[in-house]
């Protein structure tokens, strides 16, 4: 069994097509928010998410703030610049999509969210201490989150005195002998200085993750940006990957 897991989109249509093509046939889709903010395609990106198999997503940051009309203070001048935009490019039908999203999805295996267990929506896990806080908060052998943009793993023994922090190379699967709290990098708008799309696969019957990248159109991308208003730092920052 595939399940394609995948976060942070952030509107980025051609990426997010790139990822598809590039993941294979897969059984269900895990989604871990931010399907819009930054990007163009906010609406194709919404509607493209329902439609994969056995579809699971929960709630980003970004897809609370579009649907409210307050909630800016806390983003920097171009995220709350792009927020704003992006208001008035959504369809009302994906608004209320986004709406009904929840904050938490748990499963026999695994806990979804964004952030973090400890608050869904705004926690970065970037760090052993702060993993090894949330490995406490919930019982599943799995956590899964987005958020930071990074492909980082954290594993923990037993007893819960060592965390460690991982970053899984692309292209190599590694067995999850231990609870781990797997991100699976951002599609949209990866941060680790390498441009490509990133997402993972886990085998839940294997029990295994491994993180893939891939290649996309990214001037393409950038000239829709430039063309619907947003800041052009979202544009210039996709060729590096920051
Ligand atoms: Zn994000």
């Amino acid at each position: 069994m595939r399940i394609l897991v995948i976060s942070d989109i952030h509107a980025n249509l051609t990426a997010f097509e790139a990822v598809l093509q590039a993941a294979g046939p897969f059984d269900a889709a895990w989604c871990l928010g931010d399907l819009v903010g930054y990007g163009p395609d906010l609406n194709e990106c919404v509607e493209l998410v329902q439609t994969l198999p056995n579809p699971l997503c929960v709630k980003g940051n970004h897809d609370l703030a579009i649907c409210s009309s307050d909630n800016l203070d806390i983003f920097n001048n171009e995220a709350g610049e792009s927020i704003l935009i992006s208001r008035k490019i959504i369809s009302t039908a994906n608004i209320e999509f986004l709406q009904t999203l929840p904050e938490v999805i748990t499963n026999d295996l695994a806990t979804l969210v964004h952030g973090s267990p400890q608050n869904p929506i705004w926690e970065y896990i970037l760090d052993t201490y702060t993993a090894n806080l949330n490995f406490a908060l919930v019982n599943t052998p799995l956590i899964f989150v987005g958020h930071s943009h990074l492909p980082l793993m954290f594993t923990r023994d037993k007893n819960g005195k060592k965390v460690v922090r991982h970053f899984p190379k692309p292209g190599v699967q590694t067995p999850l002998t231990r609870r781990a709290i797997l991100n699976p990098g951002s599609v949209g708008q990866p941060r680790d200085n390498d441009p490509r799309a990133s997402f993972g696969i886990f085998d839940p019957e294997a029990m295994t993750w491994e993180i893939h990248r891939v290649d996309y159109d990214i001037a393409s991308v950038q000239e829709r940006i430039i063309r619907a208003g947003l800041p052009e730092k979202h544009a210039r920052r996709l060729s590096a990957g920051w």
